[in-house]
């Protein structure tokens, strides 16, 4: 099995815009003050209809991952990028710490969070990215019980898409794989996430860290992948609230015109990326 990419492609782009707003303070960080939020309200104020235009005028439509706290607060700017003719995955209720939640939580939550898609988004995701990319040892079943088709959260391969296996961990007799998931993973990396080199939170992420760096970072991988895994995906990551700003609006414009160079760079949502995926 592998990726089928329209003909003349050679490299599937997705760039992921995880649209936290307030979210990801509250969940994932347990702050829920007044500048913390107003970072996430940045992010939706600015950093979306930035990212937005920047899209358009590339001609490049993605997938934004959107906990649905985020559909509910800001729902005038959620609505624009559905207008977009974006994709929109699941990406928690209101970026929920997946591996502390306890019982029945996970599947409440989830439940919740498909509540509210079909409310804003009009229908359910056929995919879901993980809250800060962690799972407990039921949310891949959970996920397939739900009709996912694929998610985006795990790490264990880089440019290619794979069927995630369940593991029991031992210790003196090593860990063991579960069967291949039906869903199919499209791996994610925290090399190619714009929040944890640049979001400043004290005491917890140093962040501030270059964008030359960053963006460096972000090519080196496209190089590696173009030359080297041909049918292959990129899956990059970037939060309105963090690309949003200016001199990582200067560098990332500068990334998606180097990959538009390339003949056989291919952007698209990972639903779109998905239904190539067959029989080789
Ligand atoms: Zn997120």
């Amino acid at each position: 099995m592998s990726l089928h990419l329209p003909d003349g492609k050679t490299l599937a782009v997705s760039i992921g815009a995880d649209f936290d707003a307030h979210s990801v303070w509250m969940g994932t960080f347990g702050l829920s003050s007044p500048s913390y939020l107003s970072r996430g309200e940045f992010g939706a104020e600015v950093g979306v209809p930035r990212l937005l235009s920047l899209f358009e005028r590339y001609g490049i439509t993605t997938t934004w991952c959107t906990p649905a706290h985020t559909m509910i607060t800001f729902t005038e700017r959620f609505e624009s990028i559905l207008a977009g003719g974006h994709e929109i995955a699941a990406h928690g209720c209101w970026h929920e710490p997946v591996p502390k939640l306890e019982g029945d939580q996970e599947r409440r939550l989830m439940e919740k969070t498909l509540e509210l898609h079909d409310k804003y988004v009009g229908k359910r995701p056929r995919g879901y990215r993980s809250p800060a990319w962690d799972f407990t040892d039921e949310t891949l079943s959970l996920l397939e019980e739900f009709g996912f088709e694929w998610d985006s959260s795990l790490m264990g391969r880089d440019f290619e898409p794979y069927h995630p296996k369940p593991v029991t961990v031992g210790w003196e007799e090593g860990s063991s794989f579960g069967p291949a998931s039906p869903i199919l993973e499209f791996p994610v990396s925290w090399f190619l996430d714009d929040f944890p080199v640049a979001e400043y939170i004290p005491g917890v992420n140093q962040g501030l860290g270059s964008s030359e760096v960053m963006f460096q970072r972000f090519k080196d991988h496209f190089d590696y992948a173009y030359r080297n895994v041909p049918g292959g995906v990129l899956a990059i990551t970037v939060h309105p609230q963090t690309i949003g700003r200016a001199h990582h609006m200067i560098g990332f414009e500068k990334l998606i015109d180097y990959m538009s160079s390339f003949p056989g760079t291919w952007f698209a949502p990972l639903s779109d990326i998905y239904d190539t995926w067959g029989e080789d």
